[in-house]
C-alpha cells in the first residue's frame, strides 16, 4: 500500500440521518481512509444532534463552510409531525439545506451519473443535463385572494417616501382569484452569478430561460440582469473557454432539450426548476445516481446527493434485515468535494484520487454489480444484485486496480 494522499486544508463534512448516516460512514472507512490522510472539519447535522443545539450545529456548519469554501452533506431529516414524537423534539426545526441555501445565498445545481447500461427514457440524451433552479421568491413566496364577487383589484406599490404607482389587475363582474409574486434584485444577480461561475468551472455551455414575451416586466428583468452581468463580467471568460451564454424563451428551451444530447446547464426560475428538474431527473432513470451542489455567487461549494435519508431501507437495517441501498450519489458528493478542495489547494493528488474513485464506482456498475434500484431499470445482462456493504467493498475492489 502506498503512502497516504496528503491534505493539508480541511473540508467541512455534514453528517446526517437513518440509512444515509450508515453509507456516510461506510465510505469513509472503505473507500476514504486506506487513501487519504482525511482532514474534515465535522458537523453533526443529525436530527438528535440538531435538536440537542438547538439547531446551533446547522448554522455553525454554514459558517465553516464559508471559512473553508468546500463542504459535503450527507442526506437529513426534514422534520415533520411525525418526527416530532419519533425524536421527542422541542421544536419543528427547518430544513438543514433551507437554512445552509440561505446562509451561503446559493444555488444548487443537479447532474445525473450516467453509466452504461442506466439508459436515459429520452434516447438522444447522451451527456448530463445540469439543472439550476433559482432558489427564491415567485409563487413560492405568494400572496393570494380568493375573490368573493365583483370588484376592482389592483397592484400597489408604496415607495419609502410614500409615493404609490398603481396598476389595475383586473375589474372583475363575479368571483375569482388574484395572486401577487415578487423576487428581488439582489437574489436575481446571485442566481446569475451563481451560474455563470458554475458554467466556467465545469466548462459547460449556459441556457437560460423565462418568457420574457408574455412577462414584460417580470421576467424580462431576469432576462436583462443575466445578460448585463454577462457582458459585464463574464463575456470575454465564456470565450476564452470555448462555452456559450444562450438565452431562449422556456417553451423554445423545453422543445430543444428534448432534441439534444445534453452536456449543458440549464438555468430556470423557481417554478420552471422545480417541475423541470424532477422531468430530468425521472428521465435519466434514479435520484440515486443524482448529485447536488450548492454554490455561492462567491464560489463556496456544498456537495450533496439529491436523495433523502431513504427512512424505508434504515427501519429493514435497524430490523437486522439485509438492504440494498445505493451510494453512488453519496460517493460522488464526497468526490465532487474532494476534487473540489484539491483544485482550490492545487493538490493534484488529491484530484486524480477523486477522478478515480468516480471512474471505479462507474466501471462497478458496468461491470454488472449494482444495488437492487439499479438492477430493477438496467439493460445489462448477467447482474449480480448487491447489499449496501457489499457495494461499497466492490468498489474499493475496482478502484485498487485504477490505484
Ligand atoms: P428518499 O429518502 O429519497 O427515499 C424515497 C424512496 O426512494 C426510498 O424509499 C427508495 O425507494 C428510493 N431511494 C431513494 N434513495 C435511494 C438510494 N440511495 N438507494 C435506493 N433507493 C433509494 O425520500 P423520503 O423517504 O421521502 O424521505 C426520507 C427523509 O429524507 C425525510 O425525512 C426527508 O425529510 C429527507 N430528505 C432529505 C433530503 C436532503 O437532505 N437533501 C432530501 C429529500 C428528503 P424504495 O423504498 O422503493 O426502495
Ligand atoms: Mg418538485
Amino acid at each position: 500500500m502506498n503512502k497516504k494522499i496528503n491534505m493539508p486544508t480541511p473540508l467541512v463534512e455534514m453528517d446526517g440521518d437513518e440509512m444515509t448516516r450508515i453509507l456516510w460512514q461506510m465510505i469513509k472507512d472503505e473507500l476514504l481512509f486506506p487513501y487519504i490522510d482525511l482532514k474534515t472539519e465535522y458537523y453533526d447535522l443529525g436530527l438528535v444532534k440538531r435538536n440537542e443545539t438547538n439547531d446551533q450545529i446547522t448554522m455553525d456548519s454554514a459558517k465553516a463552510t464559508m471559512k473553508y469554501g468546500v463542504a459535503v452533506k450527507c442526506a437529513t431529516i426534514t422534520p415533520n409531525q411525525a418526527r416530532m414524537s419519533e425524536y421527542n423534539l422541542k421544536e419543528m426545526w427547518k430544513s438543514p439545506n433551507g437554512t445552509i441555501r440561505a446562509a451561503l445565498d446559493g444555488t444548487v445545481f443537479r447532474a445525473p451519473i450516467i453509466v452504461k447500461g442506466i439508459e436515459p427514457c429520452v434516447k438522444n440524451w447522451k451527456k448530463p443535463i445540469t439543472l439550476a433552479r433559482h432558489a427564491y421568491g415567485d409563487v413560492y413566496k405568494n400572496t393570494e385572494i380568493k375573490v368573493p364577487g365583483a370588484g376592482k383589484a389592483e397592484l400597489v406599490f408604496t415607495a419609502e417616501d410614500g409615493s404609490e404607482t398603481r396598476e389595475t389587475i383586473h375589474v372583475f363582474d363575479g368571483p375569482g382569484i388574484i395572486q401577487g409574486i415578487h423576487n428581488t434584485k439582489k437574489s436575481i444577480t446571485s442566481f446569475a452569478k451563481s451560474c455563470f461561475n458554475y458554467a466556467l468551472d465545469t466548462k459547460q455551455d449556459l441556457w437560460f430561460s423565462t418568457k420574457d414575451t408574455i412577462s414584460k416586466k417580470y421576467d424580462h428583468t431576469f432576462k436583462d440582469i443575466f445578460q448585463e452581468i454577462y457582458d459585464a463580467e463574464y463575456k470575454t471568460k465564456f470565450e476564452e473557454a470555448g462555452i456559450t451564454y444562450f438565452y431562449t424563451l422556456i417553451d423554445d428551451a423545453v422543445a430543444r432539450v428534448m432534441k439534444n444530447s445534453g452536456g449543458f446547464i440549464w438555468a430556470c426560475k423557481n417554478y420552471d426548476g422545480d417541475v423541470m428538474s424532477d422531468m430530468v431527473s425521472s428521465a435519466f432513470g434514479s435520484l440515486a445516481m443524482m448529485t447536488s451542489v450548492l454554490v455561492s455567487p462567491s464560489g463556496v461549494y456544498e456537495y450533496e446527493a439529491a436523495h433523502g435519508t431513504v427512512q424505508r431501507h434504515y427501519y429493514k437495517h435497524l430490523a437486522g434485515e439485509e438492504t440494498s441501498t445505493n451510494s453512488v450519489a453519496t460517493i460522488f458528493a464526497w468526490t465532487g468535494a474532494l476534487r473540489k478542495r484539491g483544485e482550490m489547494d492545487g493538490n493534484a493528488e488529491l484530484q486524480d484520487f477523486a477522478n478515480k474513485l468516480e471512474q471505479a464506482t462507474i466501471q462497478t456498475i458496468e461491470s454488472g454489480k449494482m444495488t437492487k434500484d439499479l438492477a430493477l431499470i438496467t439493460s445489462l445482462e448477467n447482474v449480480t444484485v448487491l447489499n449496501s456493504a457489499d457495494f461499497i467493498k466492490a468498489i474499493r475492489e475496482t478502484l485498487d486496480t485504477l490505484l
